[in-house]
């Protein structure tokens, strides 16, 4: 997954319809377009490891079902999500130990499609902010307070 990007994406002053038309990766979120977002890729909400449900797209792609963040591609405002939107590639075998054949492997989503889920009363939730002795910030749940990172 080397893909490089150029800085200016980010913020670029062409004509967001341009964009649309191009296609690829440059455009983010049909949804920011339509609001005429300036900076059309946001902020990802979830970190690396955390539990997150989904909560659009089709039944097929996995709403409603949860699972770990794998990874987070903060440039294309993409998450990676255990189990959740898992593509069938069909693959040649490249290398002498390479694997073959279909495989299924997670393809990543817009961060806006997940919500960080909370084990302790089981509901996908929103964060709030939370100063502990020492300085420090923790992230608990808007519905039952509780502390995410331990
Ligand atoms: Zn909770």
């Amino acid at each position: 997954m080397a893909q490089t990007f150029k800085p200016e994406i980010r913020f670029t002053n062409s004509p967001i319809a341009k964009k649309v038309k191009m296609g690829g990766r440059r455009v983010v979120s049909g949804a920011l377009v339509k609001a005429s977002a300036s900076n059309l890729i946001p902020k990802v909400h979830v970190k690396r490891g955390d539990l997150v449900m989904m909560v659009s797209g089709s039944q097929k792609s996995g709403r409603g079902k949860t699972g770990k963040v794998l990874n987070v591609l903060p440039k294309e405002g993409k998450v990676v999500v255990e189990g959740l939107n898992v593509i069938t590639r069909a693959t040649r075998q490249r290398t002498p130990l390479g694997q073959s054949g279909l495989i299924k492997k997670e393809a990543p989503i817009f961060a806006s499609r997940v919500m960080l889920f909370c084990t302790s009363c089981k509901k996908p939730t929103r964060i709030r902010h939370k100063q502990v002795e020492g300085g420090k910030k923790t992230r608990i749940c808007t519905h039952c307070k509780e502390a995410f990172d331990a």
